[in-house]
C-alpha cells in the first residue's frame, strides 16, 4: 500500500511519541549523542585546517602552540562525551526493546476478550514481533531513523557552515581564465551536481530498502519457523513426545525445508547478487565521484589564489561530510518509508477499539443479591464460522437457585456462559440483567458479578495468596477460608510458606508444582474468593472420574450459599441434585425441568444421555 510523506512523518512521529513514554531519557540522549556525533568530524576538519594554514604561512609557534592546544582540548573533550553518551545511548536502546513490549502487553490485557480471541488477532500480533525480531521493524526502527536524522540535519547544518566560504570567498582578479570560479552559474551547477549525486545515491539507497522490504514476508516466515522449530523441543510436552515418536528427523526436515530463506540461494542471497546488490554498489561508487568533484573544484581555487592550502583541508574535509549528511538523511528518510507499512500493522493492532466498553449504566451492588437474567431469542456464531454455535436460546434465571447446563460435547453450554458473561455479544436476539440489555452496562462492572472456574482455567506463577485473590495484596483470612471451603486445606497446612508460597518453578527452585486436583481446588477458591453474586463451573472438573467430580460439585453446592450457582458437565449424575437442568443439544435448549421431571420424559434427550451414561455410576 501506497503512503504519502505526510503519513511517513506522521507515523514515525507517533511511534517516536509512543516510545518516549515508556523511555523518557531515550530521545534526549539520542539527541545529543548524535549531535556530537554529527559535530565531531568538523570539529577536527576546523581545527587541522588552521593548524595547516599557519604551518602553510608564517609558522609563528605561539600561535600554532595555540590551535595545537585547543585541537587537543576540543577533540578530546568532545570524544569523552561522545564516548558517554554513545554508551547511554545503547544501554537504553537495549531497554526500550522491553520496555516497548510494555504497549504490547497492556493492549492484550485490555482489548475485547472477542478480539483477543480471534486468530486475526494473534496473527497480527505474530506478524509485529516477526517484523521486529527479523530486522527491529515497526517501532523500534522508528527510533533508529529518529538517530539517523539528528545526524543528518545537523550534519547537514554544520557542513554549510563551514562550506559557506569555498563558495562565498572569490579568486583575485589577478587569477585570469580561472576567474569562471566566480561565476554564480558555475557555483549553482557545482552545488546542484553535488546535492543531485548525494540524491541519486540516496534513491539508490530507497530502492535497496524497497527490495529488502519486499523480502521481509519471506524472512518473517523463515523466522517464524526457526522460532517454532527451534523451540519446539524445550517444551515439556514435546521433549516427551519428540522421543516416544521420534520425530527429531520430521522436525530438522521442517526447519531445513522452511528455513532456506537465509541461505546462499535464498531470496535474499539472489537478491544480493541480483538488482538489490548492484543498487547498493552503485549507491556507494557515486558517492565517492562527489569527493572527485569537491577536490576539482576546491583546488582550483587554491590555485587561483582564493585561499591557502589549510582552507582547502577544511573545504574537502567539510563538503565530503556534507555530501556525506545529505545522503545520510535521504538513507533516513528512505528507511522511515519502508517502516512506514509495518508501523500502520503495529497501530492497527494497538489502536484496536474497546466496543465491549461503551455501556455506561451501573449493576447495582445488590446486598439481596436479587439479579434476573433473561435470554431472550439468542443467537450466536463465533467470528469467522458459518455455523451457528447458539441457535434461538430463550431462558430465564431463578436467582439463588443452583441451575445445571449438560449436554454433549460441542453442544454448546461454554458458548452460553460466555455470552452470559459477555465475552462475546450475541448476533441476533437479547440478554436482559433486571430487564436491561446487558450492553447498557459497564463493561468491568458487569464483569464483577460473576465467578467462574472454566474447564481450561489457568494459574499464574505468583504466590498461592496472589493466585487466589487475583491481586498482590489479599484478606489473608478470606483467602484461607476460600481454599480450605474449596478443599485445599489440609494441603495449605502442609506448605511450610502457607500463602506465600510459590506457585511452579518458573522463577525458581523453591516453587511448589501442584497436581491436576488440587490446580483445581485454587481455581475454586479463587472463584469463592471474588465473592460474586453468580458462581459458575464450567467442567473444571472434567479430568477427575465422575465419582469424584460428583463429589466436588456436591460441595460445592454447600459452599456456595446464596449465591447463583451455575453448573455445567457432560455428565448428567453431577447434576442432578440441580433446581432446575437445562439440557442443550447442537446449539439449542431441548428441554428444561428437574431430573425427576426429566427422567420422567422416557422419549427426551435428557432420559437418552442417563442412559447411555448410568452404566458407568453407581446411582
Ligand atoms: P460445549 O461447551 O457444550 O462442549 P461449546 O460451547 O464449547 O460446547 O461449543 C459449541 C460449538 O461452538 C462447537 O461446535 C464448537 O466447535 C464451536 N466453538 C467453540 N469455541 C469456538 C471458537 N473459539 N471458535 C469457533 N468455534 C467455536
Amino acid at each position: 500500500m501506497k503512503h504519502t510523506m505526510r503519513e511517513h512523518f506522521s507515523m514515525e512521529l507517533r511511534a517516536i511519541k509512543m516510545l518516549h513514554g515508556v523511555s523518557p531519557k531515550f530521545f534526549p540522549i539520542v539527541t545529543i549523542n548524535n549531535t556530537l556525533a554529527a559535530l565531531l568530524p568538523y570539529v577536527t576538519v576546523f581545527f587541522s585546517a588552521k593548524v595547516l594554514s599557519e604551518l602553510a604561512t608564517q609558522r609563528r609557534p605561539e600561535v600554532l602552540w595555540k590551535w595545537v592546544i585547543l585541537t587537543a582540548l576540543t577533540t578530546g573533550i568532545l570524544a569523552i562525551l561522545s564516548a558517554f553518551f554513545k554508551e547511554r545511548e545503547e544501554t537504553l536502546l537495549d531497554d526500550i526493546w522491553g520496555r516497548k513490549e510494555i504497549l504490547f502487553c497492556k493492549k492484550a490485557m485490555s482489548m475485547d476478550f472477542a478480539d483477543a480471541d480471534r486468530q486475526e488477532t494473534r496473527d497480527l500480533r505474530a506478524q509485529i514481533a516477526q517484523n521486529e525480531n527479523w530486522s527491529g521493524l515497526g517501532l523500534m526502527y522508528a527510533a533508529i531513523v529518529y538517530k539517523e536524522m539528528v545526524k543528518g540535519v545537523i550534519g547537514i547544518l554544520g557542513g554549510v557552515a563551514l562550506t559557506v566560504n569555498l563558495f562565498a570567498i572569490p579568486v583575485p582578479e589577478s587569477a585570469g581564465n580561472l576567474r569562471i570560479l566566480n561565476s554564480p552559474l558555475l557555483i549553482f551547477l557545482f552545488a546542484a551536481v553535488l546535492i543531485g549525486v548525494s540524491m541519486l545515491a540516496g534513491f539508490l539507497y530507497g530502492k535497496v530498502a524497497d527490495y529488502t522490504n519486499r523480502l521481509t514476508r519471506d524472512a518473517t516466515f523463515g523466522n517464524r519457523v526457526f522460532t517454532y522449530m527451534c523451540t519446539f523441543p524445550f517444551a515439556k510436552n514435546n521433549r516427551l513426545d519428540i522421543r516416544i515418536y521420534n520425530q527429531q528427523p520430521l522436525i530438522s526436515r521442517a526447519y531445513s525445508d522452511n528455513n532456506a530463506v537465509f541461505s546462499a540461494d535464498g531470496s535474499f542471497g539472489r537478491a544480493a547478487r541480483g538488482p538489490m546488490g548492484l543498487c547498493s554498489a552503485l549507491a556507494v561508487s557515486i558517492s565517492a565521484v562527489t569527493t572527485g568533484f569537491i577536490y576539482v573544484f576546491t583546488c582550483l581555487k587554491a590555485w587561483a589564489g582564493a585561499f591557502d592550502v589549510g582552507s582547502v583541508t577544511q573545504y574537502v574535509g567539510a563538503a565530503t561530510a556534507l555530501a556525506g549528511s545529505v545522503y545520510a538523511m535521504l538513507e533516513a528518510y528512505g528507511d522511515m518509508k519502508a517502516n512506514t507499512e509495518h508501523l500502520a500493522t503495529t497501530f492497527r493492532y494497538l489502536d484496536m477499539p474497546n466496543a465491549m466498553y461503551q455501556g455506561s449504566l451501573t449493576t447495582e451492588k445488590r446486598a439481596d443479591r436479587n439479579y434476573q437474567v433473561e435470554f431472550r431469542n439468542v443467537s450466536f456464531k463465533y467470528p469467522g464460522s458459518e455455523t451457528w454455535a447458539l441457535r434461538n436460546v430463550s431462558m430465564k434465571f431463578q436467582i439463588g437457585k443452583r441451575l445445571a447446563i449438560v449436554g454433549e460435547n460441542g453442544s454448546g453450554k461454554t458458548t452460553f456462559i460466555k455470552l452470559l458473561c459477555r465475552l462475546y455479544d450475541p448476533q441476533e436476539g437479547e440478554i436482559l440483567l433486571n430487564g436491561i440489555d446487558i450492553r447498557k452496562y459497564r463493561y468491568d462492572d458487569y464483569m464483577g458479578i460473576f465467578s467462574i472456574v472454566f474447564q481450561d482455567f489457568q494459574l499464574i506463577s505468583q504466590s498461592l495468596g496472589s493466585n487466589v485473590a487475583g491481586s498482590v495484596d489479599y484478606d489473608a483470612q478470606r483467602v484461607k477460608k476460600a481454599l480450605t471451603d474449596a478443599g485445599f486445606g489440609p494441603r495449605l497446612e502442609s506448605l511450610p510458606k502457607g500463602l506465600d508460597t510459590q506457585l511452579y518453578k518458573d522463577y525458581g527452585e523453591d516453587g511448589i508444582e501442584v497436581s491436576g486436583g488440587e490446580a483445581q481446588k485454587i481455581a475454586i477458591a479463587r472463584a469463592l474468593y471474588k465473592n460474586a453474586p453468580f458462581i459458575i463451573l464450567d467442567e473444571p472438573t472434567a479430568a477427575l472420574d465422575p465419582m469424584a467430580e460428583a463429589e466436588i460439585y456436591a460441595k460445592f453446592n454447600e459452599i456456595s450459599g446464596d449465591k447463583t450457582a451455575i453448573y455445567i458437565s457432560h455428565r448428567l449424575s453431577s447434576c442432578k441434585f440441580c433446581d432446575e437442568i437445562l439440557v442443550f443439544h447442537q446449539g439449542a435448549i431441548v428441554q428444561q425441568g428437574t431430573h425427576e421431571a426429566l427422567l420422567s420424559r422416557k422419549d427426551g434427550k435428557y432420559a437418552q444421555l442417563w442412559n447411555a451414561q448410568a452404566q458407568y455410576y453407581t446411582k
